[in-house]
């Protein structure tokens, strides 16, 4: 696993407000399933998603 910087999906936008997250770390499922040109740089101010937030308490 590795963390990565922040990006998310653009297709975040499709989902209520509180649904959206950004991912950071390489090993994340539902990051892997973002096609590289779905992929935008940066939180765009969402929540870390859950996945990526279990892989984080691991990677410390
Ligand atoms: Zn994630």
């Amino acid at each position: 696993m590795s963390i990565v910087l922040p990006f998310h999906s653009i297709n975040e936008v499709k989902k209520p407000v509180f649904l959206r997250v950004y991912h950071n770390n390489t090993s994340c499922a539902p990051a892997r399933d973002i096609p590289l040109w779905e992929r935008k740089p940066g939180t765009s101010l969402y929540r870390l998603c859950d996945v990526c937030a279990e892989y984080a308490k691991y990677s410390r």
